[in-house]
């Protein structure tokens, strides 16, 4: 309990008399004790603890706000509406928003996040949706559902995220009853995709077909998502989580971003379990925050991944800031309490010690190829290949979803593959209709044969639908890929290029080569959308986060200023 104040250690204490993580002091008096009324108290004080009635899992987000009002401190208002009304149990709110068409107000936006439905005024008067699909694997049916969703209820295009996810824009406030029902029939899922959660749980794109991967993650995230699914309490965290398994294969999971990142490593010839596959445990990346995830030594087999991330997201549930929520992810409470004091806290969490290998006795991780999701390329199984779409700054249209649904399932195995570099992935095409399917492709006006540029381009929504955007990130992103690539025919370096609106960096523009964060550049009188300009960003063995190198560069000038510093680069290189 190194975190905790005498105070709330004594309180801790009597909540642990209870069983497992419930609490065994009279809700009620431990109300008054804080000066707070029944009301205040989680399920209104309708099930004060002591009384027999039974403890709901949510319970340990409200004594981790407890601990913290124990000590003295402020719960924040979004902590205080999960306090009055566990956000889940909101779906009648929901309903009777739909009913009267009204948007969602207050804390209710958040709430209805847990749904995955998200109010995105003043950037437009509409919901978005955002889904879940654990290492991104849509099903044909449920891609072409989908299409049909968007027609009816959205926008009539899906977007790609860099979660490997999808988002549907433009859903009426009269619809959102509707279209979660829908979205269940298609056997989507949309909770916990927004707000304080943990987030679409991401792997290697190419898990299961990639020639140079050391394992297979598809089922790891699959367990990992439905663990969460059916466990209430994996809903009460202080702010979101992310969670990542890395194969070890050519495209990059990106898992040194997340608050849990686990990598596949073959352990080396001549030490203890030799050649064996294990899993490192990174904590703590939030690059938005400038932090990678980073290695403690922790390393698991791959049947005990997802039980020590439950571990860790309980600790963090129970040590997460809940007063400050710029504070309050996992980085803070590593930056507060020391790598060892947190793992301390989880291993009481996971019932025993973390086994700790020292990195010098596990294989360097095989290289990635840094645009291998796009394009052709062989599988691990003879005579297939796996085709990555370039999606233009990630969105689909209905129309090209419906065909990319068809190709799946008359030339794969009726599925695609979304990534976490906002493209898709279509799988085990015969060599021998490879030609036929990007044909294809083409004719509904995606590419597969993309430019260095293009490849690598990443955009976050901006201002056409986030409210936080300082300027309009896609279309300044497709302007310039469309200048770059008359200007630089020849470039024939991979480039990875990210936009992103705000310092949310959902883009995370610090790990591109070039990384360009929106902001409002004086112009005489006026205030006009342009960028600050990162240069030198990378992730895995090339790990690093940008420099700012030019600061306020108006929109239009961005395609120039990446120009010249393309051509330096193509000059100077060695
Ligand atoms: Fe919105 Fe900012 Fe995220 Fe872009 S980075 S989508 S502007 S919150």
């Amino acid at each position: 309990m190194s975190d905790f104040t005498e105070q709330q250690k004594q309180y801790l204490a009597g909540f642990a008399v209870g069983s497992g993580l419930t609490q065994s002091l009279p809700r009620s008096t431990f109300a008054a004790t804080l000066g707070l009324s029944a009301a205040d108290m989680p399920n209104g004080g309708k099930a004060p603890h002591g009384d027999g009635s039974p403890v709901p899992a949510e319970q340990i987000c409200y004594t981790a706000q407890d601990l913290q009002l124990a000590a003295g401190k402020k719960l924040t208002t979004e902590e205080k509406a999960k306090r009055t009304r566990f956000p889940l149990d909101q779906w009648d709110d929901i309903k009777a928003h739909a009913a009267r068409a009204e948007p969602a107000k207050g804390t209710d936006i958040l709430a209805f996040k847990y749904f995955g439905i998200f109010w995105v005024a003043p950037a437009q008067t509409s919901y978005m949706a955002r889904l879940r699909f654990p290492a991104g694997i849509v099903q044909s049916y449920q891609l072409r559902g989908l299409a049909d969703l968007a027609d009816q209820y959205g926008g009539g295009f899906n977007d790609v995220t860099t979660r490997a996810n999808l988002q549907i824009r433009e859903i009426k406030p009269e619809s959102t009853a509707l279209f979660l029902e829908a979205l269940a029939d298609l056997g989507v899922v949309a909770k916990g995709s927004g707000a304080d959660n943990i987030r679409n749980v991401t792997a290697s794109a190419l898990a299961g077909i990639d020639p140079d991967e050391l394992y297979d993650t598809r089922q790891m995230a699959r367990d990992m998502h439905h663990t969460i699914l059916n466990h209430r309490e994996l809903y009460g965290l202080p702010r979101k989580f992310n969670i990542s398994f890395d194969g070890g294969g050519r495209i990059a999971a990106l898992e040194d971003t997340n608050d849990i990142g686990f990598s596949a490593v073959k352990m080396k010839g001549g030490v203890e379990g030799g050649g064996e596959i294990q899993f490192r445990l990174t904590l703590g990346g939030i690059t938005g925050h400038k932090d990678f995830a980073r290695d403690n030594g922790v390393s698991l087999k791959p049947e005990d991944c997802v039980a020590a991330a439950v571990a860790i997201v309980k600790a963090f549930i129970l040590h997460g800031d809940r007063t400050d929520r710029k504070k309050a992810r996992l980085k803070y409470v590593l930056d507060r309490m020391g790598f060892d004091g947190f793992i301390a806290e989880v291993e009481k969490q996971y019932g025993k010690p973390f086994p700790r290998v020292a990195l010098d006795q596990t294989e360097p991780r095989p290289a990635v190829h840094k645009h291998g999701h796009v394009g052709v390329h062989g599988q691990s199984q003879p005579g297939k290949s796996y085709i990555g779409v370039v999606l233009p700054v990630a969105r689909m249209t209905s129309s090209q979803m419906r065909t990319i649904s068809d190709l799946a399932e008359r030339y794969g195995s009726r599925h695609v593959r979304l990534t976490v570099w906002q493209n898709l992935i279509i799988p085990d095409v015969a060599n021998d209709h490879v030609s036929a399917v990007v044909a294809e492709i083409q004719r509904i006006g995606l590419a597969v044969d993309s430019s260095s540029v293009r490849a690598g381009l990443v955009a976050c929504t901006g201002n056409a639908g986030c409210k936080f955007a300082n300027a309009n990130t896609k279309k300044h992103a497709l302007i310039a890929a469309d200048y770059l690539e008359q200007q630089l025919p020849d470039l024939d370096a991979a480039v990875n290029i990210h936009f992103t609106g705000c310092p949310n960096s959902c883009a995370q523009h610090f790990i591109g080569d070039i990384g360009l964060l929106g902001t409002k550049v004086t112009v005489g009188e006026d205030m006009v959308e342009g960028y600050h300009l990162f240069v030198g960003g990378g992730y895995g063995a090339d790990q690093a986060i940008g420099r700012e190198l030019k600061r306020n560069i108006v929109a239009d000038d961005v395609p120039h200023v990446i120009e010249s510093l393309l051509r330096g680069y193509l000059a100077e290189r060695t």
